[in-house]
């Protein structure tokens, strides 16, 4: 067994070893370790919802009336009236006539991905999906073609080379976990009714945090939800904005049953448990009844981004594809040694910040990913540029 301490070695020696740091109290704009209080920059939590009174009562009252676990898998016993009840609530909230919920995020695209396509068809991706993305396909065994990040041209191209597979099926994040840019959803979509192909968007980073009213990347664009038996697949992830855990499908009636009969993940798995259903519930619904946390999720971006572009001149400031209205902020570092070094400044003045390094993102391109919540004041923003400004100049 000497490869476990060669790789271990070896990691470390790259700078790429990855170590865990324990938070002590709830998740939010600040968090506890070793007993000091840190402004937490690298959470999905970006409503600030995962430790809001609502969810927990929720979570709680659930845990009451229902139990803790749910036993057994959705198919055997383990099927309760609050995953039905999500589900319904995850489909009118995405627009479309039926829903699918998986334990988690991951778990919905490895399941959902390799139910879809198999080894005469097509899975076409884009250069920065997400791994679970690219776990999903390995798994399917489906040829994995990818296209040049952001571009619908190369997808058109790769398409016409896959013209003759049984199944074509393309997949995007629809907002870049790593990069905080959203992909160009219109003309993908036109390449993708081109070519007859299965679309299928990962709204993880999008879900409460894009459009008018934090339904996601196609309110955000304008574009019509599509007729009930389109082939626009939606994919999703109660973990990140909505403050809860689970993943999900969400599409036609036919492709929920579809999945429900062959997903694997889906299959094979014990349900979530009825706490957390009810946590997701009530985080749908803050996000239906209450605008005021994206609305101050989107004044701190606007003040963020505005803060790094005067604090950090020499480099342009942001990464310059991210987006003005994600919450994901990328610094470009570089040298993956470098970026441990600048986010282990940031630590020491109290931002918890961590470098991100391949193989999460390619060589050389090492950063400091920031992720802003709701509940981050203008104070800890402020703060939060001058202490990288410092930590990258000294
Ligand atoms: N897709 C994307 C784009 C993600 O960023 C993530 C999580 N980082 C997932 C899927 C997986 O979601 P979960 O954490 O709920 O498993």
């Amino acid at each position: 067994m000497d490869f476990l301490s060669e790789t271990l070695d070896d990691l470390a020696r790259s700078g790429l070893l990855r170590e865990m740091r324990r938070i002590e109290g709830t998740q939010g704009a600040t968090v506890r370790i070793d007993r000091s209080e840190y402004v937490c920059l690298c959470s999905n939590n970006y409503l600030s919802f995962a430790s809001r009174p609502e969810l927990i009562r929720a979570a709680v009252e659930a845990a009451e009336e229902f139990g803790c676990g749910s036993g057994a898998s959705r198919l055997v016993s383990g099927n309760m009236a609050l995953h039905e009840k999500l589900e319904g609530a995850i489909a009118r909230f995405k627009g479309r006539p039926s829903a699918i919920l998986f334990p988690t995020g991951y778990m919905a695209n490895v399941g959902a991905i390799s139910a879809l396509v198999s080894h005469n068809d097509a899975v076409i991706v884009d250069k920065l999906d997400h791994a679970s993305i690219i776990d999903g396909c390995r798994l399917s065994g489906a040829r994995m073609l990818v296209y040049r990040h952001y571009d619908p041209g190369r997808l058109d191209l790769v398409l016409r080379r896959a013209a003759n597979h049984r199944r074509k099926l393309v997949i995007t994040d629809s907002v870049f976990s790593m990069d905080g840019d959203i992909a160009p959803l219109p003309p993908i979509i036109d390449v993708c009714n081109k070519h007859g192909a299965m679309l299928m968007i990962d709204e993880a980073h999008a879900t409460g945090v894009l459009g008018a009213t934090g339904r996601g990347t196609e309110e955000h664009f304008g574009i019509a939800e599509g007729d009930p038996q389109s082939r626009r697949i939606i994919m999703g992830t109660l973990s990140k904005a909505v403050g809860s855990l689970g993943g999900f499908v969400a599409g036609s009636q036919e492709l929920i049953d579809y999945l429900r009969n062959t997903a694997r993940s889906f299959i094979y798995t014990t349900a979530l448990p009825p706490s957390v259903c009810a946590a997701s519930l009530a985080g749908l619904n803050l996000i239906e009844t209450d605008p005021q946390p994206l609305e101050k999720l989107r004044s701190n971006i606007s003040l963020l981004n505005r803060l790094l572009k005067d604090a950090l001149p020499d480099t342009g400031g942001p990464l310059p594809q991210s987006s003005p209205v994600t919450p994901i902020i990328p610094i470009q570092i570089g040298d993956a040694g470098k970026a441990v070094t600048i986010s282990g400044k940031l630590f020491e003045a109290g931002y918890l910040c961590p470098a991100i390094r391949p193989p999460t993102v390619p060589a050389g391109t090492s950063r400091l990913r920031v992720s802003l919540q709701a509940d981050h004041t203008e104070d800890q923003l402020r703060g939060f540029a001058d202490a990288l400004k410092w930590a990258m100049e000294s």
